[in-house]
């Protein structure tokens, strides 16, 4: 059993996408071609945003999002504390630091509440400015954009949606009548096209949106070593970040098989597997309203023992399971400068990062912290059979029993 089964896929798409990828390198048009223009104006329509970019990763189209608002050294940027690395990666490559915000038991999402009190610590402080919120629809869940857009509001926060693992999500939001899509709640949005996301070409990838013209002309320059009005004009320091043809041939015909029916497919294979697991184990909360991609189906088990055990358990049984995440942010040593909340006395008080301040991390987002001790995915995708959702129940509840 494969944890996401891409092979497949490729079997059930192989027509058009041996059409589209030959077009491609037949056409001699390798960079910006034809391909990458259709895409773009096929991505925006469907997630309903004027403006798609797109570049050549996730993690890249996080970056230029924060070139484009012009943050770096000074600014506070807020990461929810459980999410993939690059969410709060790219902040200190931009000379900015990440103030890191636990999440919400139910939905692995960033706490609105939390923010809060993180934002006014960060006040409290005043070393740095507060600017921007990173928001993740994490495992393919929107967020509470409603509450975390008073709170963004309240503060004068830009929203980056990082929908890397949430594009195809949507939310109904109040007022409405339509279900919104995800990519749209930012006032800028990214997502990756990295092979195992809901769309995902055949290698790196990533798109940039967003309604607002000024800022999506930026990202077109930022994109293209800081372009100006041709291509030898040079107006900023800028990035080689392109999404290949060949990449966006693929992603045409992996998107028309999503939207036609991919979602509808993960979203019935998610629907079983809560149906036969919800009585004995903690499965995956969606609330009214709201509709996941589904990039993980993720349990929580008691305790970090009984996981363990349990992934061991299906291993012998050849069924493939991750832990996503291990780690929270504040604990990555990549950010051990940045693992406290300021606490209004300065970060310390011998200059560099002390034992009391490394002490701290301890009740720093405990949420998240024990989140990662209890988590685990379980194999999911569009081509996921019955038999084989069935096989992953029967060992879960053999184990559990
Ligand atoms: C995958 C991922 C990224 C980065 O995307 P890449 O295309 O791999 O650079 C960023 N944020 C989240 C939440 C992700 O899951």
């Amino acid at each position: 059993m494969e944890f996401r089964d891409l092979k497949k896929q490729y079997q059930v798409l192989r027509e058009d996408m041996d059409r589209a990828i030959l077009g491609a390198v037949a056409s001699g048009a390798y960079i910006m071609g034809p391909q990458v223009k259709e895409l773009e104006k096929q991505l925006a329509e469907y997630v309903g945003v004027k403006h798609c970019l797109t570049c050549a990763n996730g993690t890249d189209a996080l970056t230029l999002a924060l070139k484009a608002w012009g943050i770096g050294p000074g600014d506070a940027v807020f990461v929810p504390d459980f999410t993939f690395f690059s969410s709060a990666e790219v902040v200190p490559l931009e000379g900015a630091e990440p103030v890191f915000v636990d999440v919400c038991e139910d939905t692995f999402n960033i706490d609105a509440a939390d923010l809060e009190r993180a934002v006014q610590s960060v006040l409290a402080e005043g070393r740095l400015r507060p600017r921007v919120v990173v928001v993740v629809d994490l495992f393919g869940l929107p967020a509470d954009y409603q509450a975390i857009r008073a709170v963004a509001d309240k503060y004068g926060l830009l929203i980056l949606e990082d929908g890397a693992q949430g594009f195809g999500g949507s939310v109904v939001m109040a007022g409405s009548d339509r279900p919104s899509r995800a990519c749209s709640f930012g006032d800028i949005a990214t997502t990756s096209f990295f092979p195992a996301k809901p769309v995902g070409c055949y290698g790196d990838g990533g798109a940039v949106f967003t309604d607002n013209d000024e800022w999506a002309a930026l990202i077109d320059s930022y994109r293209v070593h800081g372009k100006g009005q041709f291509k030898y004009d040079n107006v900023r320091i800028g990035m080689n970040s392109r999404l290949d043809t060949v990449q966006a041939a693929v992603l045409q015909v992996k998107l028309k098989a999503f939207a036609e029916y991919e979602l509808d497919d993960i979203n019935a294979a998610a629907e079983k597997y809560t149906e036969r697991l919800k009585d004995i184990v903690a499965t995956p909360v969606i609330p009214e309203g709201f509709r996941s991609s589904w990039a993980q189906y993720t349990i929580k088990l008691r305790d970090s023992a009984q996981r363990d055990a349990l992934q061991a358990a299906l291993k012998t049984e050849g069924i493939p399971s991750m832990v996503y995440y291990p780690k929270p942010m504040h604990l990555q040593t990549a950010f051990l400068d940045f693992s406290t909340r300021p606490s209004g006395l300065g970060r310390n008080d011998s200059g560099s990062m002390s034992f009391r301040a490394k002490s701290r991390n301890l009740d720093l987002c405990p949420v998240a912290t024990s989140l990662c001790s209890r988590v685990l995915s379980l194999p999911l995708h569009p081509y996921l059979t019955e038999e084989q959702i069935d096989t992953v129940c029967a060992a879960i509840h053999k184990f559990l029993r």
